[in-house]
């Protein structure tokens, strides 16, 4: 396992791996890895020849006031866990390796950014999309793997790939929760001991919206009331957004049918966290 910097050192060894006809599968992260990024990795070690997970805490993403300064950053235990899972190389590139002196462009989706983590992150998407795009155009990955837990995201940078017709398979793999269901996440080391406990309350939520449409729900409105109302219970809690939306256009539905995305952002003192389950009828 190699820790690589610098772009060009990344191209010289992903066009060495190409020569031997080996696939090439890049897992973007923020670092701090947990088995959330572990379970991308595994998978794009199973699909690829050579396997490579970015850490990259992406100044772009995060707006004036969130948590650049204070997000986790352990390059050292994070080498340890790419190398134990068989992951080929760790990109960590410097900031002004990625957005030197002059930088100007950027790649903006729109429409599917305006709502949900959009709504208060305004500019986060345009972050986000702009540092996949350069991560694309650097290593050229043949598959690249995302979470379903950040599922604006993912829908987002499916999105621009198709309409940018970026020639890579963007593969979502589904959250992975701790034992008692909360979604693992680098920002949940924030939360105090009473805030973790709290933070049960969104998957738990979520499990019983689950089961309301199993048992036929398909009133929309409905269902977010009920989990206002459940999320409401925890005074810990404070909601930023629950939405009820299709997963073409990340558009609000007033009507459970067909392939949809229940998404919330809930606070827990400084911590803001995000969930979602898809639903499928
Ligand atoms: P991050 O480091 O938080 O930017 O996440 C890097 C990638 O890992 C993104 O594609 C996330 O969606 C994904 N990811 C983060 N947490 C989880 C999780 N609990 N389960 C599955 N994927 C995750």
């Amino acid at each position: 396992m190699e820790i690589i910097r610098e772009i060009s050192m990344l191209r010289a060894r992903v066009k060495e791996a190409r020569s031997h006809g080996k696939l090439v599968g890049l897992v973007p992260t923020m670092g701090c890895l947990h088995q959330g990024h572990l379970a991308l990795l595994a998978k794009a070690r199973a699909e690829n020849g050579l396997t490579i997970l970015s850490i990259f805490v992406n100044p772009l993403q995060f707006g004036v006031g969130e948590d650049y300064e204070e997000y986790p950053r352990d390059l050292e235990s994070d080498a340890v866990q790419v190398e134990k899972a068989g992951g080929h190389i760790i990109f960590a590139p410097t900031v002004k390796e990625m957005y030197p002196q002059g930088y100007a462009t950027y790649v903006d989706v729109e429409r599917l950014t305006a709502g949900l983590c959009g709504a208060s992150r305004p500019h986060h998407f345009r972050g986000v999309t702009t540092v996949v795009a350069k991560l694309f155009n650097i290593v050229i990955p043949d598959n690249a793997y995302f979470g379903q837990k950040d599922a604006q995201q993912a829908l987002v940078i499916q999105r621009m790939v198709r309409d940018l017709n970026m020639n890579v398979l963007v593969h979502i793999m589904p959250t992975v929760r701790e034992a008692d269901g909360l979604a693992m996440s680098s920002r949940n080391s924030y939360l105090s001991p009473a805030e973790r406990r709290a933070a049960l309350i969104l998957f738990q939520t979520l499990l019983q919206v689950s089961e309301k449409i199993q048992g036929g729900q398909r009133d929309a409105s409905a269902i977010q009331a009920f989990i206002v109302k459940e999320i409401s219970s925890e005074p810990l809690a404070t909601i930023d957004y629950v939405s009820i939306v299709d997963t073409e256009e990340i558009r609000p539905v007033k009507k459970i049918s067909g392939r949809i995305l229940i998404a919330l952002a809930v606070r827990f003192g400084k911590t803001r966290l995000i969930d979602n389950i898809i639903v499928e009828v």
